[in-house]
């Protein structure tokens, strides 16, 4: 307990211990934070689904069906006729032959990654196991998902990261490990960045190495490509990806996270995922919603569209002040502040302006690349946006970001 004290000490010295904020309305544009209505400019209800009419009838008729908790794991009492309903809907959306839920995204990433690179997870057959991992190799994003690090890391495989999104530096490790067995893990949309990487140059350079795709499209899910599916469709690239994970959190306005892939991976992946086996699956009236959630988003593209309409209009906004929005091509846009103390400024003053829009800051991204990360919602008004254009105006003056 002592030493823990004193790396709080050391943590709370060195670095600014961030405050936490307590929301005490929903997730909307309009909300309240520490007990004042705010602008909600840092929420990944993308679509404003986390409250929409259809969403919330359908779970509170899932609870009065189900209840609250699930009450048990997948492979015990907790498997439900709607975990089976939802994963049949996210096979059919984002293309794949199954699909699987967790009750998050994060134990997705953290138990499927060890579990495809060890086959069994927990080796019963140590000796004969160690020999056939030992050539197993996984190729990294540097800027991946803390969950897809952790995944990698809880595999104990060997991991190559490569620099972000560049495709020379991937093939260069591909070159270096040949006759290795190899799998490539990639964010579909990086979440501090709001970039995409060049998903068809990624699928040809794995054709060519021979080597299994995964990506994660917890961002992308309900924003990209002509149904909503995300990226992967975005790309025409259904159907060329070996696994497909997301997260049902973020535009689906629910909780748990999923993978999509063959039938034999998923049946295998049921029992090798130790995350999955061993976790009290995702509570029914979560599916529920998700449920209602992909039916909303394929039946209604003109959300896709408002969200589009607003992100457009910000980042052009921004971009003619003077802002650097880095590579953002989605809704997700950071606007680059560079020092921490000045990033951390900045976020309180939009938040005197009763704005939320903290800032993101090392560890979640590089040392030196403090921003203000800016998610903007299909439900934001112009005025709201406006508002919050002319405050980044004011304040990014102020503090000479611009
Ligand atoms: N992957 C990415 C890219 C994410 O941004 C997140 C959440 N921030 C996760 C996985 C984890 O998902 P969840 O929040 O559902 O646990």
């Amino acid at each position: 307990m002592k030493r823990i004290i004193e790396n709080l000490r050391l943590i709370e010295e060195e670095f600014t211990y961030p405050d936490l904020m307590v929301c005490s309305s929903a997730p909307e544009p309009e909300t309240i934070m520490d007990g004042k209505r705010i602008l909600m400019f840092s929420s990944n209800n993308y679509l404003g689904l986390a409250t929409h009419p259809d969403v919330k009838r359908l779970a509170k008729e899932a609870i009065d069906k189900y209840g609250i908790g699930s009450g048990g794991s997948r492979i015990l009492s907790g498997n439900y006729d709607i975990h089976q309903k939802l994963e049949k809907a996210l096979a059919s959306f984002k293309g794949g032959e199954d699909a699987m839920v967790f009750p998050c995204g994060f134990s997705t990433n953290l138990g499927v990654i060890p579990a495809i690179m060890n086959l069994f997870g927990s080796s019963i057959l140590s000796i004969f196991m160690k020999r056939f991992t030992e050539r197993n190799i996984i190729f990294s994003d540097e800027f991946n998902h803390a969950s897809i690090i952790d995944g990698c890391r809880a595999s104990k495989i060997e991991t190559a990261v490569y620099k972000h999104c560049d495709m020379q530096d991937l093939e260069k490790k591909f070159k270096k490990y040949k006759g290795r067995r190899k799998l490539i893990i990639t964010d579909t949309i990086f979440s501090m960045d709001g970039d995409i990487p060049p998903l068809d140059q990624i699928v040809a350079l794995a054709k060519q190495y021979n080597a299994l795709t995964m990506v994660d499209e917890a961002h992308a899910t309900g924003v990209f490509g002509e149904r909503g599916a995300g990226i992967v469709e975005q790309f025409n690239l259904t159907g060329q990806i070996d696994i497909i994970m997301g997260t049902l959190s973020k535009a689906l306005g629910s909780l748990g996270g999923f993978i999509v892939g063959n039938k034999k991976l998923i049946r295998f992946l049921r029992v090798a995922t130790r995350s999955y086996m061993f976790s009290t699956s995702l509570p029914p009236v979560l599916a529920a919603a998700a449920l209602s959630s992909i039916d909303i988003i394929k039946n209604n593209p003109n959300l896709r569209k408002n969200l589009f309409d607003n992100v457009n209009y910000f980042r052009k906004k921004v971009n003619t002040l003077g802002f650097n929005t880095l590579n953002s091509k989605t809704q997700i846009i950071p606007l680059l502040v560079g020092e921490e103390d000045k990033a951390i400024k900045m976020g309180g003053l939009l938040f005197k302006n009763n704005i939320f829009a903290p800032c993101a800051r090392w560890p979640a991204v590089p040392k030196g690349l403090s921003r203000i990360r800016i998610s903007i919602m299909a439900t934001h008004t112009k005025d709201q946006i406006d508002y919050l254009i002319s405050k980044c105006e004011e304040i990014g003056k102020i503090l000479k970001i611009i």
